[in-house]
């Protein structure tokens, strides 16, 4: 599957990581973790740092799938509003889903300075704006069970709104415990970290064609017929995951990114929060430490990659158009576009742990708007079942949920 097109700007930024190493022999190890994206280097950290052995295989240059990609805004804030999400997971779980991701952004925070990876991390607020009057009652139902539930979180009206962030919607909720990253710089910097350390084998241009349950785990198959033998497997592969289950578990979308010439910080907004609003799919933007502006969103089913791509040039455009409808005395001229897929869930909530009597083959699938947090949260979980400590979060994002399961 082709993840993005057009030209992420996080690859220009940052040229590409530096590492050519397919697998050329029959190896052994404890764990072996399919991805190299955030999800992945996020694993590799928490068994690294409990030095467990294991290895990191991609079918591709190291960090090149959909992290590469990424808008790379990381908020408490679901896909599903936690009101909808309560009716969906019961309040128990919904609570604990938004207090998890708000835990995993300074989660994160911790990563990048114990890895010495930059990654680019500012924590700055967030405004989500009501799109109209509908929005506005989600907004005010959402405050209040924020508020019960002790999130952080402020609502604003028209006119503290239009005093803030100089928009005319009618109000917003805003709250400053978000931040947004570089994720490609994240993945490669914390892998690169390891990689120095000598804690970590990273095979790339390795793909992974076929898995063998054994006695006591798992054996993988290159297609070049080279093994990994391994007692647990964590499926760290993306949106590609969906080779290792059973069964479709996400419904994938096409989402586009446009990203500016630099304009001069003095016409950005309050404090360059994350913007984002209640329509659905929603437009969401952000800023970048060089002054430039990420505007995202016209998300669409997504069916094939050249359907996607064909939609880059009217989708571009559109971003554009919007964000100067809300920001005219900003002056956007998009630099650089690109598309990617992207991932639903039927409750917003990622699916981390093994599948049912497949104890040892992990999965960390952050579908969802909030995927970066989600890896947070997954590389946590996985690193607690590998050692055998229960997590209790496995009953919020566990499989388990999943109605008419298959076996494999
Ligand atoms: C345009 C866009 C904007 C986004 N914005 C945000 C945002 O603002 N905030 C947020 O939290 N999330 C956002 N996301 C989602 C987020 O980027 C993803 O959730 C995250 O990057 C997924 O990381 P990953 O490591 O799981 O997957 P990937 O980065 O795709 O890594 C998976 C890797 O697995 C490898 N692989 C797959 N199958 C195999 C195999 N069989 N053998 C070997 N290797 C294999 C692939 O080559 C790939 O490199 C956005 C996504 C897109 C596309």
């Amino acid at each position: 599957m082709e993840l993005h097109s057009g030209l992420p700007y996080w690859i220009v930024k940052n040229k590409l990581f530096n590492h050519f190493n397919p697998l050329k022999t029959n190896i052994q190890t404890k764990v072996a973790i399919i991805g190299s994206g955030i999800t992945g280097s996020l694993v590799a950290h928490e068994l690294c740092k409990q030095n467990i052995a294991c290895v990191i295989i991609d079918k591709r240059s190291i960090g090149l799938g959909s992290s590469a990609a990424s808008t790379s805004q990381l908020q408490y804030e679901i896909d599903e509003p936690l009101t909808n999400l309560i009716e969906l997971v019961g309040e128990d779980h919904a609570v604990r889903a938004y207090k998890d991701c708000l835990n995993s952004i300074a989660d994160i925070r911790e990563v990048l300075k114990e890895t010495k990876a930059d990654g680019s991390y500012k924590q700055i607020p967030t405004f989500l704006l009501a799109s109209n009057q509908r929005g506005v009652r989600l907004l005010e139902k959402e405050y209040e069970v924020r508020k019960k539930n002790d999130l952080p979180i402020q609502f604003l009206n028209k006119q503290q709104l239009a005093k803030t962030l100089g928009v005319d919607n009618e109000a917003a909720l805003y709250n400053d415990s978000s931040a947004q990253i570089d994720c490609y710089q994240c993945a490669t910097g914390i892998l690169n970290h390891y990689l120095k350390n000598k804690k970590l084998e990273i095979y790339s241009h390795t793909l992974i064609e076929n898995y063998r349950k054994q006695k006591n785990g798992y054996t993988l198959t290159t297609t070049e017929g080279y093994t990994v033998t391994c007692e647990y497997v964590v499926v760290a592969a993306g949106f590609e995951a969906g080779d290792f289950l059973p069964q479709k578990v996400m419904t994938l979308l096409s989402t586009y990114a446009i990203i500016s010439q630099p304009v001069d910080p003095k016409l950005l907004w309050h404090k360059r929060a994350l913007i984002w609003e209640t329509k659905n799919p929603y437009l969401y933007m952000r800023t970048t430490d060089d002054n430039r502006i990420i505007v995202g969103g016209e998300d669409i089913p997504y069916s094939a990659p050249d359907i996607r791509d064909d939609k880059l040039r009217t989708k571009s455009k559109a971003l554009e158009r919007k964000f100067r409808k809300m920001f005219p005395e900003i002056p956007f001229v998009t630099e650089m576009s690109w598309c990617g897929t992207f991932s639903a869930t039927a409750d917003g909530l990622p699916f981390i742990g093994a599948w049912p009597r497949h104890p040892k083959m992990l999965f960390t699938l952050g579908y969802g708007g909030n995927g970066i947090t989600f890896s947070m949260i997954g590389a946590q979980v996985i690193s607690n079942i590998v050692r055998g400590i229960h997590d209790p979060r496995l009953e919020v994002y566990g499989f388990k949920r999943l109605k008419n399961k298959k076996d494999c």
